[in-house]
């Protein structure tokens, strides 16, 4: 078969004619397990940009090339997938989400965790109210997922509403972001919070234009709810049960959106491994270590890279130097525009701790992994890696600074220096320009800075930071390219990249942040047989229309995972 126009007149002009070793040197005599041909291939491969085909063995591309001398490999037992001229791009990577899933699975959502949609409060107090009326009176009834500027009535929600979902439970939302959530008046009263409370430090009980509360409440002031009220309480058995079944749900929802490698923030990495064995696990985990992992890793002699394809262990955990973006509390050198009294966010950490901390995870062979948001924050990760390395040198270490938002020249000269990958968001960029006028252009065109790090050599990955931001890769790839939202606002269009270094980000960078670019990432032979098929092609649908582009089917190691 031979190249459509549109195909041939591309910026890259097939260049893997110019490398028939590709294909020549991988081929062996035996019969493929799959073949997929007909397709426009995005290999992401620099030896060889764009191919036809690809054959499949033992889970592992073993050759990529021609349609022609592909179709060479299939015989009898040959699973065959005529692609008809659809796209195909290697397996996307999120390389910074929460995925617990029992959210997902067993709560109230009052908000749709995976695409803009706006909700009515209306719909908030309904769903509520139906999960009080099955739940005993004084037990809490929580809603997940809510977004602040994603409410058709343009109001806050407040404690009156929720006071119309009971007044005999306590009734909280919680804001998807993490960092806010809403309470009802049995809450209020249950905590002992009155109208004349005092804010405790790093935090707020906030009021309406009377000065009484309005059921919001920042931060750590939300504490004084923990022990209030009854929790329904769940043996060991029962817990274990429903983080098996969370990881398992939340695992389709990723082939779902073609996503086949995921780094996990910590979690519950015993039922990871059940959900594994019991065969429903869909994607591959990069396993972030925190708390009692992490400590037994460094006590035990454990470095990143334990495990195996489909369970590894990865950076740290994010070690949360500042605030929240989303949330306006991060790090900055100068005060937030508009803010009085002036406000430059929260610093979580000190100079020292961090040093500490990096230091003695870095001697362990543990790849080291921080949030940092503000240029403030990011300064004093940056001087914490130094430090280490000055110490205790250690070639390729790959720190990782999870969000790595704000940045300036000298930032960006130190990252690339200390060979830093950053972890941006990505779906920001459509899902939350609603909160980008908090911090202005001027600031905007340093944050996110894909097209910096690009410019500069610096590998930087995707990291949704579900849930407070969906995870769809499409989602992402669109934002980073138009930097325009959903509102049709672009903030920091200097920082767009093309549709290629979008995929690239998300696919072959992100296997790098894991230090797993030798067996993932592109589609390329040797390489494990994660892909995905787009119904449509990125490169040429309308830019405002990426992220609508139908997932076809999602492949993991060769065996389909998901399909439309
Ligand atoms: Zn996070």
């Amino acid at each position: 078969m031979g190249l459509t126009g549109a195909y041939i007149a591309g910026a890259v002009a097939a260049p893997w004619l110019n490398a028939p070793q590709a294909v020549a040197q991988t081929i062996d005599t035996h019969a493929a397990d799959l073949v997929v041909f007909n397709a426009k291939v995005y290999t992401m491969d620099n030896r060889a940009l764009r191919a036809e085909a690809f054959a499949v063995k033992a889970g592992r591309f073993v050759a990529v090339g021609r349609t022609t001398d592909i179709k060479g490999l299939i015989a009898k037992e040959t699973q065959t997938i005529d692609a008809r001229q659809m796209t195909i791009v290697p397996g996307f990577t999120d390389c910074h989400n929460h995925a617990p899933g029992t959210t997902l699975l067993y709560e109230v959502l009052v908000g749709n965790p995976f695409e803009v949609e706006f909700v009515t409060i209306r719909s908030i107090v309904d769903k509520l109210r139906a999960r009080a009326q099955e739940t005993p009176a004084g037990r809490w009834v929580e809603g997940y997922f809510f977004d602040d500027t994603k409410v058709k009535d343009g109001r806050m929600l407040n404690v009156h509403d929720l006071d119309e979902v009971s007044k005999e439970h306590p009734v909280a939302v919680h804001h998807r972001g993490g960092h806010t959530s809403f309470y009802n008046s049995k809450a209020l009263e249950l905590a002992g919070v009155t109208k004349n409370a005092k804010d405790p430090a790093g935090g707020t009980f906030d009021r309406d234009e009377h000065g009484d509360l309005n059921g919001r409440v920042t931060d750590r002031a939300r504490s004084v709810f923990a022990n209030t009220g009854s929790r329904q309480t769940l043996t060991a058995d029962e817990t274990a049960q429903r983080s098996r079944d969370g990881l398992a749900h939340i695992s389709k929802q990723f082939v779902r959106y073609g996503l086949t490698s995921v780094h996990h923030q910590g979690g519950d990495l015993f039922a990871l491994q059940q959900v594994r064995a019991r065969g429903d696990l869909l994607h591959r985990v990069s396993y972030e270590v925190n708390g009692r992992v992490l400590e037994a890793m460094i006590t035990s002699g454990i470095a990143t890279g334990f495990g195996d394809e489909w369970i590894r262990l990865g950076a740290t955990s994010e070690h949360t130097v500042d605030g929240s973006f989303s949330e306006r509390t991060m790090a900055l050198s100068i005060p937030y525009p508009g803010v009085t009294p002036p406000y430059k966010g929260n610093i979580t950490e000190t100079q020292d701790e961090l040093n500490a901390w990096v230091e003695r995870g870095h001697r362990a062979g543990i790849q080291i992994n921080c949030h940092a948001n503000g240029d403030v924050a990011i300064d004093m990760v940056l001087t914490a890696f130094e430090r280490a390395q000055k110490l205790f040198p250690r070639p390729d270490a790959r720190p990782k600074i999870t969000h790595c938002t704000l940045i300036n020249d000298d930032l960006l000269r130190r990252i690339k220096a200390t060979g830093t990958i950053p972890a941006c968001f990505t779906s920001y960029a459509y899902y939350n320009t609603d909160k980008f006028r908090f911090y202005g252009e001027e600031l905007m065109k340093r944050a996110m800075p894909f097209r910096s790090f690009l410019d500069a050599g610096v590998p930087a990955c995707a990291g949704s930071d579900f849930s407070p931001g969906p995870f769809a890769p499409l989602m992402g790839i669109q934002g980073m390219v138009t930097r325009t939202g959903w509102n049709g606002e672009t903030w920091g269009a200097n920082q767009r990249v093309s549709v290629d270094e979008a995929i690239r980000i998300n696919t072959l960078n992100g296997a790098y942040a894991s230090r797993e670019e030798a067996i993932k990432g592109s589609i390329s032979a040797g390489k494990l047989a994660d892909f995905v098929i787009l119904a449509d092609d990125p490169h040429t649908v309308d830019p405002s229309k990426i992220k609508d582009i139908r997932i076809v089917r999602t492949v993991v190691g060769g065996s389909t995972m998901y399909q439309a």
